[in-house]
Formats: structure tokens, sequence, C-alpha cells
């Protein structure tokens, strides 16, 4: 078989760990199977180099950034490869522009391109094992960029597609994807098998286990993903295309994401091109729009309340102020709020399962818990609430649609 194991910065976050690494991939390559091992940097070093480059400069250049923090992960390429070869094994490390990851030019937050796996290919024909660098390439003109915040999931999971592999194994802290993030809930429970899309929902509403990319990449390159701790052996959590069985499970997870904030701009006039015109100087300035909801029109005037991550809630503010003055007083009428927190609950049986959102809502509302906005898709129900009861609302609803229970023992809704 082929087999890409990435590894992610706990993983690999002590000497002690990059050889029990070591030790991890050479059993499998000595088993009969090509090995590439994809690697991020030491835990916490990204976040130190970041702040590194805040020192320097409070609004540091997006080019600058990703040249400092690329190199987490050259260090780490470096050491597991020579950890490998202290045991006898025989590596080859790779940066990310030595395999041709070829991006395009948006800086913290590229996109891959495509990969020379011919590279890679000849590593195994000479029977070494390839590490390659995480969450960076380069693009067209030869800048270094960086794939976003646990961009490293999304280096392996192209890699496993470019090489064709058998599958990704994703290994890290927690034993696979649960039911909701474990060292929030004590009750979540592992999951077996997760559809891609499933997967795609709970990792883009804030459980940090796979980055959104990689599963949007498994999903349309068919690549089967293991998620498995790195610290036992274990069994982890398959994502895969969607089963029968899984339309039986009403939630499969609960998501949280604490970096919510709410802007409404009061009584714009309801006219055509008006939403139009306000979202077009936030489309601009790259700041992403999630929920939107516009109040019934009075008096040909209307309400409209978005949300938008809470780093970018005083420029969103600033850009509406000075992009379009005429449709909200000059800033009179913008209003924001930055404590708040989206609660989501996902799973592909709330097609065919009606009460789920009514049950949702009884669930919070029997803690006191105030919803301030609602959306929905056809397998997500997403609630923005106080930050401060984030923590509760996951706990209440996670257990009160069964998920601390074996699949086979959760009760379903009407
Ligand atoms: P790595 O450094 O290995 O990439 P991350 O910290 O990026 O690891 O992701 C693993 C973490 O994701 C876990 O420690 C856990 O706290 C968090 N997490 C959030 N939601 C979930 C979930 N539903 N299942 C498993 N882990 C989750
Ligand atoms: N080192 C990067 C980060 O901390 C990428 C990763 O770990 O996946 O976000
Ligand atoms: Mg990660």
């Amino acid at each position: 078989m082929l087999i890409v194991q990435k590894f992610g910065g706990t993983s690999v976050g002590t000497i002690a760990r990059m050889k029990r690494v070591a030790k991890r991939c050479l059993e499998t390559q000595r088993k009969g199977h090509d090995v590439a091992v994809v690697v991020s940097a030491m835990s916490g070093e990204t976040n130190r180099l970041l702040a590194l480059t805040r020192q320097i400069h409070e609004d540091p250049n997006d080019r600058e950034v990703d040249v400092v923090v690329a190199t987490g992960e050259q260090v780490s390429v470096g050491l597991v490869a020579l950890a490998i070869r202290k045991l006898g094994g025989k590596a080859q490390s790779f940066l990310g522009h030595q395999v041709k990851i070829t991006t395009d030019s948006a800086h913290s937050r590229a996109r891959i391109r495509s990969i020379d796996a011919e590279r890679i290919h000849q590593c195994f024909r000479e029977g070494k094992i390839a590490v390659i660098a995480g969450f960076q390439g380069m693009d067209e003109a030869g800048n270094i960029t960086t794939l976003g915040r646990g961009g490293s999931d999304t280096t392996g999971v192209a890699i496993a597609a470019a090489l064709k592999a058998d599958v990704c194994e994703i290994y890290t802290d927690v034993d696979g994807v649960y039911t909701t993030d474990p060292n929030i809930c004590p009750s979540a429970r592992k999951i077996e098998r997760i559809s891609y899309e499933e997967m795609l929902e709970l990792a883009s509403l804030g459980a940090k286990v796979l980055q959104i990319r990689s599963v949007e990449l498994g999903m349309k390159q068919g690549v089967p993903i293991h998620v498995r701790s790195s610290f036992n052996k274990n069994e982890g959590t398959w994502v895969v295309p969607e089963e029968k069985t899984m339309e039986e499970v009403v939630v499969a997870g609960v998501s949280a994401n604490r970096d919510e904030a709410k802007i409404t701009v009061r009584g714009v006039p309801d006219q055509p091109g008006v939403a139009a015109r306000i979202f077009q100087p936030l489309t601009e300035a790259s700041i992403v729009v999630d929920m939107i909801i516009q109040n019934v029109s009075e008096a040909g005037h209307t309400d409209l309340t978005f949300t938008v991550p809470k780093g970018d809630v005083k420029r969103a503010v600033e850009f509406l102020t000075t992009k379009c003055g005429d449709l909200c007083g000059n800033g009179q009428r913008i209003s924001y709020d930055d404590t708040l927190a989206k609660v989501s609950i996902v799973g592909v049986g709330m097609r065919s399962h009606a009460g789920v959102a009514l049950r949702m809502f009884e669930l919070l509302a029997k803690e006191g818990i105030n919803i301030v906005m609602i959306s929905t898709s056809e397998i997500r129900i997403s609630v923005v609430i106080d930050a401060k009861y984030v923590e509760l609302a996951v706990r209440v609803l996670h257990d009160g649609f069964g998920l601390d229970k074996p699949p086979e023992k959760r009760v379903t809704v009407a």
C-alpha cells in the first residue's frame, strides 16, 4: 500500500515524540508499504513565530509573515528525517517547494494548485521515506506561501491525492473525531465512521481536528482519511463517503465557534442593490461574512444583521462607514456585539427526521440560553448565543441528542 501519515504539532512537540513518530513511520514501511510523512511545526512554534512578526510590526506584511512562519515546519522535517536515519531507516526531507507544492498567491490562506508526485515516487524507488513539510507551498512567482492555520492537514490530503495513496492517516492528540470536542465535553464519544459532508460542516463550524480544506479535498479526490492518535494504536475515525446507516443518526456531532461578532445596520433603504452595496466593501477587504438576516421592511426601510470573525469587526465597521456612509448615517446606525459564539448541530439524518430544530431550541430554553440568531442548512442548525454560555450549550445539546450514548441507543426525535 501507499500510505500518507500526517503528524500534528503535539505529535512532534518534543524530541522524544519525534523519535516515536520516526519509529511509527519505519514500522509502517517495514510492513512493505511506501510511506510519505507530512509534519507540522512543533506545538506552539507557529504561534511563537507569528508573535515575533507582530513584535516588529503591528500589521505585518502577509508575504513576509509567510516567510517567517513556514520555518516551523522546516525544522520538523529535518529533525524527523534525522530521527528515521538514527533508527537505521532511509529518509529524505522536503520543503513544500522541493516537491513543487504550487499554490495561488493568497498569502496566509493559499490554495494548492498542483504537486509534483514524481519527486516523491523517486524517493520510494530509492527505499526512502519522504518527509514533507506541511502548511507551506510556493506560488508561480516563487514566493513562499502558507495554507492557513491547521494547513498541514491539507498538505497531507493533497499529497495523498497526488500520490493516489490508499489512505491519508492524520495523527493527532485525540483518538479520532468525537461527537464534540472531547477537551470541552467529557461525555463526547469517538465516531467510528463519518461522512465527508458531516465532517466538512463540523470543521467549518469550529471542530479544528481537521482543516476544512483537507476535508473538501478528500471529498473531491476520494481520499479516505483516517484520524487517529499518535499516542496509541487504537483504530480512529474514518472520514468516507456517506453510507446508508449514517442517516439513522439524526445528530452526528456538535461544534462551537467562539470567533463570532454581529453587526447590525439599522434603517437601510429596502431597495434593489442596497445589500450588494453593503457587502461589496467587506468583500474587497477580504472579510468573510457568515450569517445574514434581513428584517421585515417598515416604511421602506429595514435592518440588516450579519456575523463576521471577531478580529474583523472593527475593520468592517470602518469600511462600511467610509464606503457606504449614505446607507448607515455615516456609521450612526451601525452597532456591533463581539461577545458572541456559534453552536451548531450536524447530521445527515436531519434530512429525513423532523423536529430537530424544535428539540434544539427546547434544550437551550430549559437552560435559559437566549438565541440571538439562527441559520440552517440541509444537514446543520446553528445558533448564535452569548459567548459565556457556549460550553453549557455544547454539553446540553450533546447529551440532549443522546450523543453521550452509543449510536444504537440514541433516541431520535419525532
Ligand atoms: P494537530 O496539532 O494534531 O493538528 P489540532 O489541535 O489541530 O491537532 O486538532 C486536535 C484538537 O481538535 C483536539 O485536541 C481537540 O481539542 C480539537 N477538537 C475540536 N473538536 C473536535 C472533535 N469533534 N473531535 C476531536 N477533536 C476535536
Ligand atoms: N503549523 C501550522 C499551524 O499551527 C499548520 C498545522 O499545524 O497544521 O497552524
Ligand atoms: Mg491541526
